[in-house]
């Protein structure tokens, strides 16, 4: 495969049809690669009911949308969307296929890169063109987030990759969208999709979803564990209009629920402001917060790693800094509107 140099992303959606966030800024990195290679941008729209994902695949970049419709594709089903996927990979033979790395992300492509005969890396936090090689350089972190790896993928095509939510930015919206819809009749028998959806449950999406967002963070972690440590935290990250997030210490501890958990096995962000309370700046941490715009560091210990990664650092104990800070802002009037 790999006669065709088009980039393709998978713009996974919703249960009300509309594109899920991922797909969206992955839009913004295929992009890029599409216009260094002189490629075409490609979306790909898997539902029942399209019509939401098609046109912001549309505004966020695809040059093309490849859309295949049916009810068998209502909701996710491994079976099912890997057919779809694999029928359209074999038409049309594209260089590069990004998914989020999204627990559907996480489930389907290594499945389509199995059927493909082709490599995958998985949850990527960087995608881009290998200088030398003009493969696609695949970075992850690797050994438990000690280390960052480059991963080529020199001979199998396409190249396949997972990308975590919030590693990119969304583009601007197209002022005049442009994709060209392309329908394919793909349809998977009912006896081939194995699983079936019974239920939903809801889980606290609304908290992950609100920090992927959010321009202010106020992010506690072990060392915020003494008493009203994190109460302290909220009320800062309210006074800023920001939101509350946690290290894994901190989640581990139950100092926060595992959705505010940011980091390596996580969320990642990139949020203007990143206030670090009581974390030491672990790697695994760091990987979440690579984006972010400025890091300030509240630490009693000067020697914490997390001071290598901030921007400002005050050192010294959160119960009487996070008081302080708070206490200044509010006489300075700098509360949200
Ligand atoms: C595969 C893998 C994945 C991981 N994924 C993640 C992840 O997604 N996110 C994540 O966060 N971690 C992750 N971790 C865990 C990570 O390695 C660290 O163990 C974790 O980040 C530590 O959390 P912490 O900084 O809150 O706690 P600690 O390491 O215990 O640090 C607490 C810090 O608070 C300071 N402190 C203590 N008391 C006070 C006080 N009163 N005032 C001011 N400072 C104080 C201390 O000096 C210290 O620096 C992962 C680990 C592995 C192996």
């Amino acid at each position: 495969m790999g006669q065709n140099g088009d980039i393709w992303v998978w713009i996974e959606t919703a249960r009300d049809g509309a594109a899920r966030e991922t797909g969206l800024e992955l839009l913004g990195a295929g992009r890029a690669l599409a216009d260094q290679k002189a490629a075409d941008l490609v979306g790909i729209v898997i539902g029942n009911s399209t019509e939401k994902a098609v046109r912001a695949a549309g505004l966020y970049g695809a040059d093309r949308v490849f859309v295949v419709e049916g009810p068998e594709y209502a909701v996710y089903t491994t079976d099912a969307y890997v057919c779809a996927l694999y029928a359209l990979a074999r038409k049309y033979e594209p260089a590069v296929i990004l998914a989020g790395a999204t627990r559907a992300g996480r489930d389907l492509a290594p499945r389509l890169a199995c059927r493909l005969k082709t490599g995958l890396t998985a949850d990527c936090t960087g995608v881009e063109y290998d200088g030398e090689s003009g493969l696609v350089r695949w970075t992850r972190p690797a050994l438990g987030g000690n280390l960052l790896a480059a991963i080529l993928c020199p001979e199998c095509r396409p190249q396949m990759g997972t990308v975590r939510g919030g590693v990119f930015q969304k583009a601007a919206p197209a002022p005049f969208p442009r994709a060209v819809v392309i329908r394919e009749d793909i349809h998977v028998p009912s006896q081939r999709i194995r699983t079936e959806v019974l239920q939903f449950m809801e889980r606290k999406m609304d908290a992950v979803r609100e920090l992927m967002a959010a321009r202010v963070i106020v992010a506690g972690g072990r060392g915020a564990a003494g008493p009203g440590g994190f109460e302290m935290i909220r009320e800062l990250a309210e006074l800023l209009g920001g939101v509350v997030g946690a290290s894994r210490g901190a989640v581990e501890a139950g100092l926060a629920p595992r959705e505010c958990q940011v980091g390596q096995t996580g969320i990642t962000v990139s949020p203007d402001l990143y206030i670090a309370c009581g974390i030491s700046g672990a790697v695994q941490h760091l990987t979440g917060i690579a984006r972010a715009g400025t890091v300030i560091a509240v630490n009693r210990d000067p020697k914490a790693p997390v001071f290598q990664a901030a921007d400002y650092g005050i050192v010294g104990d959160v119960e009487e800094i996070l008081p302080e800070l708070t206490a200044r802002l509010r006489s300075a009037k700098y509360t949200k509107k």
